[in-house]
């Protein structure tokens, strides 16, 4: 690098239009100027000689403002014209970037020029750090696009008035919505943690209702918080969020605000307070004592004692208990400009491509597939490497060195049904919204396991070491039970392998229509198809690849004439508002298709995921508003619906179900005892666990497991 030559630079032949080398503050620069006045220039700007008599600034655009007004020269110093333009730029952006206090709309400038001259490696390894931002991928496009907010919007970046990751959020927002939001926030002045709050709530709304951000911020309401004059800032914040809140969960907000009402009818002694079961998951209350002698906390238990025979107190728990399901009104949530239906095509064969491995080559697997997919290209590799990136059509056939059957996690807080895993691979190409293996899988691409001599040998020896035990296991823990079959024909090993096993039953679970397969083999009584079912609606909007309704319903009745049992999984069930009426015909539909009585069990489930699962969702399917419900973080630290919308769910369904056939086993899937106890009148543990009432079912229905 040249190095520069301090000399006296006329302030008439400096270039004040070129702002090749700026990176603009947006704040206000008092007490540099101050600085300025009192002791002027220490450090000499950076100039570059662009032409004999022209110069560029490089670094010192406000000293050199200053000195404007109150000289003719400067003394500078100075590159020369053959200097390499974006050497100078880094070199530039290096003293910046090391300068003390930068504010982030500074950053973001920084970051984006460095951008365009080195590579997103060093980005992500030197940069980001030395700037103290974030550097993931995602983060540096969306730091990228903040550099080219407007310059009032960089302003507010620049003065705090947003926070890293508020800012991070709004950059890939429609510009209109950011400034309303940054409007609201600078009236607001709040936390970094609150700007989060109101941030997501609103636009959960926004997605949900199928409004715009600034349309949420534009409404009378919102206004009318802003523009009362007898609030300040602190106070407007809270009713913004209370009013967020109430919008964007109505009948919780409805709920607690009803329970508020309720308590505060209690004459409770100001030394004890009373706390209700978070989010009304579960069914345990505190009460709390506060006291500083034996004989105070005397005092308070008795105050308690008597309390609790009196009407308010027992209204409170009559208001807990009293579950409203009432749906707010609003429009169906049906799929934006009318995409559902034709939007992606229903897969048939979704593989393109097979990479086998070679220890695997000769599986009975790969021969199944080769000779079902004659046009498909095959290559053979030691090892598949694992990928993050998804590549259709692709399907890894590997040697599997893990444990083919294992138990299910389960949860100690969620009644735990006792199921079974027969893991077969991994992912699924039918891309429901929802799907919990977008988040679960280092490797996103189809993954079956070829050794299944190995996965035999385990299915046989487990079953075989605990014959007294009744088995129930399936194999669409991971990925579709019967996504792939008609191609790898695994149900031809499978399915006769769990006729000969006296105490065990083997559950196909699947959203596709593929039995065709099945129609001849020898089942033996021992396997139950069964298919994930959902309202019309549901199935249309947020599982698009998956077999229609009447198609799985058709299936299911073909193998109920090949004499296999059935299951059904209302799992997940999704609150909407007409979710009641599309379940309903969902039911009508199903038992007008088969016979109540070769159906072994129905699950119902509501939707619940774990948090990280939303931005995925978000991300992946951006039309889709399932994510847009009222949960509450469940105890289990998934977010859930609040109960009084699980119970309305579950409650409804049950009703139904027990008009067609008041025998069958309906369960719920990880629920606790207290959402039991309120759906069915009963916990499992009344009825020796779930575990043995559904092994009931299977004993019953199927007429296996009687004798162990
Ligand atoms: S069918 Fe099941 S495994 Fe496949 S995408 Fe849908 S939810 Fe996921």
């Amino acid at each position: 690098m040249v190095r520069p030559q301090r000399q006296s630079v006329p302030l008439a032949s400096i270039d004040w239009d070129d702002e090749g080398f700026a990176i603009a503050g947006h704040v206000p620069d008092d007490p540099l100027f101050q600085s300025l006045e009192a002791v002027g220039i220490l450090h000499p700007p950076l100039l570059w000689q662009k032409q004999p008599d022209r110069f560029a600034i490089v670094d010192g655009f406000k000293r050199l403002s200053w000195l404007r007004s109150r000289s003719s020269l400067v003394d500078a110093l100075v590159f020369p014209k053959d200097t390499d333009e974006a050497r100078l730029l880094a070199m530039r952006l290096e003293i910046k970037m090391l300068s003390r206090g930068l504010n982030l709309a500074e950053k973001a400038q920084i970051l984006a020029r460095y951008a365009a001259l080195t590579s997103k490696e060093d980005l992500r390894r030197r940069i980001c750090p030395a700037l103290g931002i974030a550097s993931q991928t995602e983060s540096l496009s969306l730091w990228q696009s903040i550099a080219a907010w407007p310059a009032r919007h960089l302003s507010a970046l620049a003065r705090d008035l947003i926070a890293e990751k508020t800012a991070l959020s709004l950059a890939p927002l429609p510009e209109k919505d950011r400034e309303s939001f940054l409007e609201l926030l600078s009236a607001l002045r709040c936390s970094a943690s609150l700007q989060m709050e109101i941030l997501e709530r609103c636009l959960d709304i926004a997605r949900r209702d199928g409004i715009t951000l600034h349309a949420l911020v534009a409404s009378p309401e919102v206004q009318a918080i802003l523009e009362d004059e007898n609030r300040n800032r602190r106070e407007k914040t809270t009713a913004v969020r209370e009013l967020v809140h109430r919008w964007r969960f109505p009948r919780l907000h409805e709920r607690m605000e009803r329970l508020e009402r309720a308590m505060a009818e209690v004459n409770m002694p100001s030394a004890l307070s009373l706390v209700p079961p978070p989010h009304w998951e579960g069914d345990v209350w505190e009460l709390r004592v506060r006291f500083r002698t034996p004989s105070d906390l005397t005092v308070s238990l008795t105050e308690a004692k008597h309390l609790c025979t009196t009407a308010p107190f027992q209204g409170v728990f009559e208001e807990f208990d009293n579950a409203s399901t009432a749906h707010p009104s609003g429009p169906t949530p049906v799929c934006p400009k009318g995409r559902c239906d034709a939007m992606i095509p229903r897969l048939k064969n979704p593989i393109r491509n097979v990479v086998v491995e070679r220890a695997v080559s000769r599986s009975p697997v790969v021969a199944a597939l080769r000779e079902g997919l004659p046009g498909v290209s095959f290559a053979f590799v030691d090892t598949v490497p694992e990928r993050s990136r998804k590549i259709p059509g692709l399907l890894e056939v590997v040697h599997f060195k893990g444990r083919f059957w294992r138990s299910c996690p389960g949860t100690k807080i969620y009644e735990c049904c006792g199921y079974q895993i027969v893991h077969i691979g991994t992912q699924c190409s039918l891309e429901c919204t929802y799907c919990i293996l977008q988040s679960y899988f280092e490797n996103p691409n189809l993954r079956i396991f070829g050794n299944i001599e190995d996965l035999e040998a385990e299915v046989r020896q487990v079953p075989a070491s605990a014959p007294h035990r009744l088995f129930r296991a399936g194999t669409g823990e991971f990925t579709d039970s019967l996504l792939l079959d008609p191609w790898t024909g695994l149900s031809r090993h499978l399915v006769p392998l769990f006729a000969r096993i006296p105490n065990a039953v083997l559950e196909l679970k699947t959203k596709t229509d593929h039995v065709a397969q099945l129609a001849k083999l020898d089942h033996g009584g021992h396997s139950i198809v069964s298919w994930s079912l959902n309202a019309d609606d549901v199935i249309r909007r947020e599982e698009p690849r998956s077999a229609p309704l009447d198609a799985r319903l058709n299936a299911a009745r073909r193998c109920a004439e090949w004499g296999y049992f059935l299951g059904f999984h209302f799992d997940p069930m999704i609150d909407y508002p007409g979710w009641r009426e599309g379940y309903r015909r969902t039911l009508h539909a199903l038992f007008d298709a088969v016979d109540p009585s070769r159906v072994v069990w129905i699950s119902l489930g509501a939707f619940r995921f774990m948090p990280e699962l939303k931005g995925i969702i978000q991300r992946r399917h951006p039309t889709s508003r399932i994510v847009t419900g009222e949960f509450i973080r469940g105890l289990d630290g998934k977010m859930r619906y609040f109960r009084d919308i699980r119970l309305a769910l579950y409650t409804e369904m049950v009703k139904e179900i027990r008009a067609w056939d008041s025998t069958l086993c309906v369960y719920l899937c990880m629920e606790g005892p207290w959402i039991w106890k309120r759906v069915f009148g009963f916990e499992p543990s009344e009825k020796g666990g779930l575990p043995a009432m559904l092994d009931k079912a299977v004993r019953d229905r199927m007429g296996i497991g009687g004798s162990l």
